[in-house]
């Protein structure tokens, strides 16, 4: 299972005090489970980053515990960034290796956003929504620099290239018991069944245009929005369309991204950005988008699941790369053990639970509105304070995306079209939202492979 070539390196000064990497090294210091969890129960009232730092010192006096994250996407990265940083020794698994990523992952700046992240992004700018009318959020934008985070991970994992089916995930992770207990990581994206699908064809261009969050104004059959980012090589323009129901057949999928094409044909038209005749000349490059949202999967047997394989995209944006970052090291606490305070977790546990169903109720409300509703609602969307409009873009706090729903509703009215199928046909909307969020046991590539 394991390929014989894969390439391994490791951070000189990650383990400089580390016998010479085993498979299962643990040389000078152990700790049992059952020590680590009365560690923790003594030292449960100190902050966890106390803890995690009383860790790391043991860790690095002479041990290694071995992480096996499956999946090169921003999730594995970062998980294994942050378990280097903790003095583990994240193995990376992938069929596809570790690459860097072609898409260009947008994040809000308004989010939590670790200090350690910061400098794999852009300095922030600004951007503009444009709904009925034009107005520029509060909050700023940020791109990730993609080389710069898959350059950092090189230095610190062991890389292999390889798939990792459910009879492997039970091999790793009984190697992992006999030297760290450490369960596998699942980072191996959304699953697709049942999905709502965020659908996008972008082209970039030498063309000069404001860097836009979403532009509203109506563009064809489809309710899409324009997404206008300024990139190094020139202006990415890619039409959005925000949630959707494929039927599970590939042809519907290219349907829906030729008709998205001749939209942005005709809106940079409108807009004189480029003239139709000449849109096919001017593309430099294309990228389409198809990001399956909504949907979460069941951990196997000896693994947990992290990233957007645990639900993590917000289906108000189709964004789960924030929130990866951010959660990597709450993640690593619960792996270790490191906890405050069990009712602290619950409460924790409970909110983001909340988020998820409220932010899947919200996208089944998306796919059922036409182009004008959804202009409408998000004109008032962005007319709320920046607090209601980032805990809903945020999508992780549930008592947050339930406060900005209401805030929301008083300024819509209860009989706004966006909120019309909620009581024309609320069973049918919960049993939809219900089965999408229900966690799936095997991720299924029934539509074509996933473009990036
Ligand atoms: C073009 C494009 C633009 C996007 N823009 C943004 C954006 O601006 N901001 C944002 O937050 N999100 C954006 N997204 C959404 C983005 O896909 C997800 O947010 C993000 O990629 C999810 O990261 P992940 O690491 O959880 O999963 P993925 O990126 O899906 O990575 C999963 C990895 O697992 C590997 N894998 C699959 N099966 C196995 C297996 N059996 N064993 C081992 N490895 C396996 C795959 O090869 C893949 O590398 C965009 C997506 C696309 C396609």
């Amino acid at each position: 299972m394991r390929s014989p070539g894969c390439t391994r390196s490791i951070c000189p000064g990650a383990f400089r005090r580390v016998r010479a990497p085993t498979r299962t090294s643990r040389s000078l210091v152990t700790i049992t489970k059952s020590q680590l969890s009365s560690l923790h129960a003594r030292w449960r009232y100190l902050s966890a980053e106390a803890v995690v730092g009383g860790i790391r010192g043991l860790v690095t006096l002479g041990r290694v515990d071995d992480l096996h994250i499956l999946g090169a996407g921003p999730a594995g990265a970062f998980l294994a960034l942050r378990a280097a940083h903790r003095g583990l020794r994240p193995h990376i698994h992938d069929p596809r290796g570790l690459r860097v990523w072609p898409a260009t992952y947008g994040i809000l700046d308004a989010q939590h956003l670790p200090s350690w992240l910061l400098p794999y992004l852009s300095a922030p700018y600004e951007l503009r929504v444009v709904a009925r009318e034009t107005v520029s959020p509060d909050f700023h934008y940020r791109i990730l620099d993609n080389a710069a985070v898959v350059e950092a991970v090189r230095q610190v994992a062991v890389v292999h290239t390889e798939s990792v089916d459910a009879e492997g995930i039970r091999q790793l992770s009984s190697v992992s018991a006999a030297s760290s207990a450490l369960p596998v990581v699942d980072c191996t994206g959304a699953p697709r069944d049942n999905a709502a699908f965020q659908i996008a064809v972008g082209v970039v261009m030498d063309k000069a245009a404001e860097p836009t969050f979403m532009d509203w104004s109506p563009s064809g059959e489809l309710p899409s929005f324009l997404y206008v980012q300024n990139l190094p090589d020139g202006t990415l323009f890619e039409e959005t369309l925000l949630a959707h129901r494929l039927r599970p057949s590939a042809e519907e999928y290219h349907r829906v991204v030729a008709q998205l094409r001749e939209q942005l044909r005709d809106r940079l038209d409108a807009q004189g950005v480029v003239a139709r005749d000449a849109f096919d000349s001017a593309v430099l490059r294309e990228e389409h988008v198809c990001i399956p949202m909504g949907t979460r999967a069941q951990a196997r047997d000896g693994s947990v699941c992290f990233g957007a394989r645990a639900g993590l995209i917000n289906p108000a944006t189709g964004y789960s790369v924030a929130h990866s970052a951010a959660w990597a090291d709450t993640l690593l606490d619960e792996i270790l053990g490191i906890r405050q305070s069990w009712r602290r977790w619950v409460a924790a546990q409970a909110n983001k639970e909340l988020a998820f169903w409220l932010r899947n109720l919200g996208a089944e409300l998306i796919m059922r509105a036409e182009g004008d509703t959804l202009q409408d609602f998000f004109q008032h969307f962005f007319r709320l304070e920046t607090q209601h409009q980032v805990a809903y873009l945020e999508g992780h706090n549930g008592l947050g995306v339930a406060r900005t729903m209401w805030t929301l509703r008083k300024h819509t009215g209860i009989r706004h079209a966006f909120l019309q199928p909620l009581w024309r046909s609320p069973w049918r909307i919960l049993g939809h939202t219900l089965r999408r969020g229900r966690r799936q046991c095997q991720a299924s590539r029934r539509y074509t492979e996933k473009p990036r």
